[in-house]
């Protein structure tokens, strides 16, 4: 059966984890490790899609739960699939919305590597009577965030969405927990979220089916566990192993509860367990050192919102840090953003421009810092590929991370 998706490596670390390679989709070619722009209502938030693609994307990622409330699967599914909708013709990943029903029941904020130190177990907790979502083993009752109204996902529902809306890539529908849920509510979880794969696998195959003239859609499956090595372990080896109808993952997502210090470790057991042909995505990482982090462990393809929510409030990734654009030392910069930028951004503005913009509260403003700190993410990561397949990788590690943290450590001294 050919499915028009597969993954091919091309260059590997001495660790035999990291890898460099080509996802290919019906929509075109991956190069990993690619970081996948976040559109996620079908947009990347006041940036058209040529401008998108201007600064290097290779895909863009929207979340199933967003497009399920507003506008509906139907009309992306009738306008031909999610990129046709949005006007972007390169490979599309859709999240399977688990993450964003679930964390309206745990109340916390929609950060993506959770980092416990900065939810106290109140806010974690955060419900019990306003609670938004409620799961049991069938699936998920949650609250619209946009009017009330109550909707219930199940693996079933996700499934259906995910087809209606026709990206490359699609995930399983998981349960989420935080690091504050107890080591028995996480086994409990992870058999449910077991279950569901199976599930998500069988619905999957039987949409497919239904409409082969469709190009194939690639279904990974979400490896969770938190903090557990049994359990992340036990979960990628299930996953890998699961067949339904003739039917496996095409590919992983790593989900759920991450403490930074832990990123490197868990992507390690995950991918020690997962075969080697098949892509893994991390799901929701936000700086430079989670990449190198994440890559060397053998994550390929990766999204992150941080790059667009930051510039919206003027925040700038440079090589050296990152910075506040609407600060009173840059009123009168006519520099660029950030020196040697090939971005749009720094080749036609200055500084001192973008601060005027903030300033005044113009549109322009968030949509030039996006393409500048997209752009520099991609090319982060660009340049990480590149140090795979040249051998230079630990080299460039090093020079990168010591420039970029060098003025937090001399700021914060
Ligand atoms: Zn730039």
């Amino acid at each position: 059966m050919t499915t028009g998706f597969s993954f091919e490596r091309t260059a590997e670390l001495a660790n035999g984890l990291g890898r460099a390679g080509v996802i290919h989709t019906p929509h075109g070619d991956i190069r990993t490790p690619a970081f996948v722009v976040v559109g996620t209502k079908a947009s990347v938030k006041g940036v058209v899609p040529e401008a998108v693609a201007a600064l290097g994307a290779q895909a863009v990622l929207a979340n199933a739960y967003h497009l399920y409330l507003q506008p509906g699967p139907a009309i992306i599914d009738a306008a031909g699939g999610l990129g046709r909708f949005m006007n972007w013709p390169a490979p599309t990943f859709t999240d399977s919305g688990g993450f964003q029903v679930l964390s309206l029941g745990a109340g916390f904020k929609k950060v993506l590597s959770m980092d416990s130190a900065r939810h106290t177990s109140e806010q974690v907790i955060a419900g019990g009577r306003d609670r938004l979502a409620t799961v049991d083993d069938d699936g998920v009752t949650f609250v619209s965030h946009l009017n009330g109204s109550r909707h219930r996902f199940t693996p079933e529902v996700s499934m259906r969405v995910q087809h209606q809306l026709g990206a490359d890539v699609i995930f399983a529908f998981d349960e989420l927990t935080t690091l504050l849920d107890t080591r028995v509510y996480q086994e409990e979880s992870l058999e449910r979220t077991r279950r569901w794969a199976v599930r998500c696998l069988t619905a999957h195959a039987r949409l497919t089916g239904e409409r082969p003239e469709r190009p194939y859609q690639a279904l990974f499956g979400v490896v969770q566990g938190a903090q557990y090595e049994d359990l992340r372990r036990m979960a990628a080896r299930d996953l890998a192993a699961m067949t339904i109808e003739g039917r496996s993952f095409d590919g992983f997502g790593i989900g759920g509860a991450l403490e930074k210090e832990n990123l490197g470790t868990i992507v390690r057991w995950v991918s020690e367990e997962l075969p080697a042909d098949r892509p893994r995505h991390l799901l929701g990482i936000s700086e430079p050192d989670d990449f190198f982090a994440a890559i060397e462990m053998g994550a390929d393809t990766f999204d992150c919102v941080n790059p667009s929510r930051v510039a919206r409030n003027a925040a700038i990734y440079t090589a050296d840090g990152r910075y506040n654009v609407n600060t009173a030392a840059h009123r009168n910069a006519l520099a660029p953003l950030e020196d040697g930028c090939d971005c749009y951004t720094c080749s036609h503005y200055t500084r001192a421009y973008l601060h005027h913009l903030f300033k005044a509260k113009e549109m322009l403003g968030p949509t030039l810092a996006t393409i500048h700190n997209e752009r520099f993410t991609v090319r982060l990561v660009d340049a990480i590929r590149r140090s795979i397949t040249s051998g230079d990788y630990a080299a460039h590690k090093a020079e990168f991370l010591g420039r970029f943290y060098a003025r937090r450590i001399a700021s914060n001294a």
